[in-house]
């Protein structure tokens, strides 16, 4: 099919061409290229003997041709009657007849013309040939009406498609692009369409994606990918494209057709999972995964610079305990804050992440010296000097750090944030709120630390534990009233492990949960069997840890012990340490509470090393008040602790609290006790932590 059919201006003025020529005596017809007849005048009709001729007949059905195409020559030789063709434009054909013998001619010469068979075909086979013909032409015309029609949808439907569509030659000169490209990129049309499609690249763009891009393509395939493209206003944006090349039917490319979607909200949702994988939800800080990445770098850069690179590890001491007491949410907001406070001490090259938990790793990079990590390190213990204000409480933290420096203490970034942790328990320790540097020796420590733990894991389930009562003493009359169980670990390994080793250990792993449990139902059994024996003892105290206030059923645990045995609570003291109250959390309270109306004697343990506020002992409604060992070590020998000690008993009396005295070692220290009416004693003097038997031995002896 050619293009020339579809539109032809002349049509439209051929009603005043026809009154033209049709005055001419010369007859006259135009054929179209495919030799149909176009237009003719009267007097073509008329000459040739049959009236009007119908538009659509062909050449060759009007005409007898000679060989080669010509009006046969017999009839061109007829009376004066000329036939003459002349090639028109697009392969038609204009065709001029002259009558030469003009009016002369009668009419039945003109009928002598036709009988003599100018004509090929008659009339009648004529117009109807013409009819079919106008019929084909009149289908060709619907199906190429409808051919427009479905163009005319397609190309609406590429210019109001929701995807970019760019058409391109195969230099990449555009030539097309559909309203949605120019919406995405900010561009006018005239910047584009017959500009090359280099406009659009990137500098971000990899020069290997394009050269990708052509290989694919110009093979005849079809591309797919991601691509990073600018914007008019030169911000960037990503799309999806699918570049395709169109083939002329001999196979040779002639245009790329680039149907691309802009990406970009995907990308986002796409780097937000990434930043996900990356960053802390929490703290927003690099997480575990990126801080191994950039100490990776940092040490790269050490080695190229020659410099130097630490690593900080940091943990939050007791976070553990702010957590179990004041919650969850408490905890979080500590952590935030932490995380903000940390990261004013360091500088923009520096990354401080949050490895989990309540640590936190800093990797200072490009340092001359190790002592300019000291400098970062004395920031931070300033930071964190001021109390955090969490909900209504003002909390006082600070932190542990372990600090390793490579290349000195390793080049290995697993290695290095290892040592550093290594170092930072070694910080806890040493009594926390300090740094301490990695050394080979506390590598050992660490890990005989660990293997520690992993024992200690084990030990309730192999029966390693047992329990050791150390008398309580009345100190009027001198007789024993109760134990305090003290819970013993004997591991085949590592033989006796003391309780200041493996009880924080429990604390932290948790494990004290369980322990703790079992120690309250041994305890509760070892009195039972007492009583039965016939012994006379008030009660038995049993150490109870803050984290077994985070479960919240230690009630619920120690009323089961106490039934199981048979004992009634006042036959019970829990030994629970300052700081428990001094959180002041609702959980706690509440624990504290019911324990209480049940009847269970609360008893604070170590008073005087810690916050020592007064106003929580009658709040909570204690029973005991245990006085520190560090008090009474020194009530002989200095007259502050004497002083002291004077003051917690009166005050304790005047809160109708009975008072033990701890780790009272010599009679003079008794003979003090008794002085200032303390009720309890308790220490190496009047008896050493023993084992059941013995202990029920040392009861019935003194009766
Ligand atoms: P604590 O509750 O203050 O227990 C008293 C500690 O002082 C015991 O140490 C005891 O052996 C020691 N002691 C008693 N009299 C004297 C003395 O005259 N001089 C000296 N120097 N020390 C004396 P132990 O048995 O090593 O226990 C240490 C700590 O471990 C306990 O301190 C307690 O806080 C904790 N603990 C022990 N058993 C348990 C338990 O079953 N559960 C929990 N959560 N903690 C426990
Ligand atoms: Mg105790
Ligand atoms: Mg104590």
């Amino acid at each position: 099919m050619s293009q020339d059919h579809t539109s032809t201006p002349i049509w439209q003025n051929l009603g005043l061409i026809q009154t033209g020529v049709d005055r001419l005596d010369q007859g006259f017809a135009v054929f179209d290229g495919d030799r149909a007849l176009v237009f003719s005048n009267r007097a073509f009709g008329a000459l040739l003997g049959i009236g009007a001729v119908v538009r659509g007949v062909l050449f060759h059905d009007l005409f007898r041709l000679d060989v080669d195409g010509q009006v046969s020559g017999v009839l061109q030789e007829r009376d004066g009657i000329e036939i003459d063709q002349y090639p028109a434009e697009k392969g038609g054909l204009v065709v001029v007849i002259t009558d030469r013998a003009g009016e002369q001619r009668r009419d039945g010469e003109i009928q002598a013309l036709r009988e003599h068979n100018a004509l090929r075909l008659a009339h009648d086979e004529l117009e109807r040939r013409a009819e079919v013909r106008a019929q084909e032409l009149r289908t060709e015309m619907i199906e190429r009406q409808r051919a427009e029609e479905t163009l005319q949808k397609l190309s609406l439907a590429v210019e109001q498609s929701p995807a970019s569509v760019l058409i391109t030659d195969v230099d990449g000169i555009i030539e097309y692009a559909n309203s949605k490209f120019f919406e995405v990129t900010g561009y006018d049309s005239d910047k584009v369409i017959g500009h090359n499609l280099k406009l659009l690249q990137t500098d971000y763009a990899i020069q290997e994606q394009y050269q990708d891009i052509w290989k694919t393509i110009l093979s005849g395939q079809v591309w797919r990918g991601e691509l990073h493209s600018l914007r008019k206003d030169g911000t960037r944006y990503w799309e999806f494209a699918s570049i395709s090349p169109i083939a002329a039917p001999s196979g040779i490319i002639t245009h790329f057709v680039a149907v691309k979607e802009d990406i970009t909200v995907r990308k986002h949702h796409e780097e937000q999972l990434l930043r996900q994988a990356h960053y802390d939800q929490l703290t927003n800080l690099p997480n575990r995964l990126l801080i191994l990445d950039r100490l990776t770098q940092a040490l790269a850069r050490m080695r190229r610079e020659n410099t130097l690179v630490a690593v900080l590890f940091i943990d939050i001491d007791h976070f553990k305990r702010i957590n179990d007491t004041l919650g969850h949410d408490a905890g979080d907001q500590l952590l935030r804050e932490s995380a903000r406070r940390l990261e004013h001490c360091v500088r923009e090259e520096d990354t401080v992440a949050r490895f989990g938990g309540d640590e936190f790793v800093v990797v200072l990079t490009g340092l001359r010296s190790p002592l300019q990590s000291e400098v970062v390190i004395e920031k931070i213990a300033a930071a964190f000097a001021a109390p955090f204000r969490i909900e209504e409480h003002e909390i006082f933290s600070s932190t542990s750090i372990g600090v390793t420096v490579a290349p000195l203490d390793g080049d290995d970034p697993h290695i290095l944030m290892r040592n550093a942790d290594v170092a930072m328990y070694q910080a806890k320790a040493d009594g926390r709120n300090i740094a301490r540097f990695f050394t080979q020796a506390l590598n050992e420590k660490a890990r005989v630390r660990m293997s520690m733990e992993s024992r200690l894991r084990h030990a309730l389930e192999h029966d390693e534990f047992h329990l050791c009562y150390q008398p309580l003493v009345a100190v009027t009359s001198g007789r024993i009233i109760g134990a305090e169980a003290l819970l013993r670990w004997i591991n085949p390994d590592l033989g006796e492990v003391p309780p200041v080793r493996f009880i924080p250990l429990a604390e932290e792993s948790g494990l004290i949960v369980p322990i703790g449990e079992w120690v309250l139902h041994q305890a509760c059994r070892d009195m039972r069997v007492w009583l039965d024996s016939g012994l006379c003892l008030s009660h038995i105290a049993v150490n109870v840890s803050s984290r077994q206030f985070a479960t919240g059923d230690l009630a619920k645990i120690t009323a089961k012990a106490l039934s199981h045995n048979g004992l009634s609570s006042d036959q019970l003291h829990l030994e629970i340490t300052e700081s428990l109250l001094l959180d002041d959390v609702p959980r706690v309270v509440n624990i504290l509470r019911e324990l209480v109306d049940m009847g269970i004697g609360l008893s604070v343990d170590d008073f005087g090393t810690g916050y020592s506020s007064l106003s929580y002992l009658r709040r909570f409604a204690l029973k005991t008040l245990k006085i520190d060992r560090s008090f009474i070590r020194d009530v002989t020998t200095s007259a502050d602790a004497a002083a002291l000690t004077e003051a917690i008993v009166a005050m304790a009396h005047r809160l109708a609290l009975t008072v033990v005295a701890e780790g009272v070692e010599s009679t003079e220290q008794l003979a003090f006790l008794d002085a200032c009416a303390c009720d309890v004693a308790q220490g190496f003097l009047l008896g050493r932590p023993m084992v059941s038997k013995m202990f029920a031995t040392t009861v019935r002896r003194q009766t």
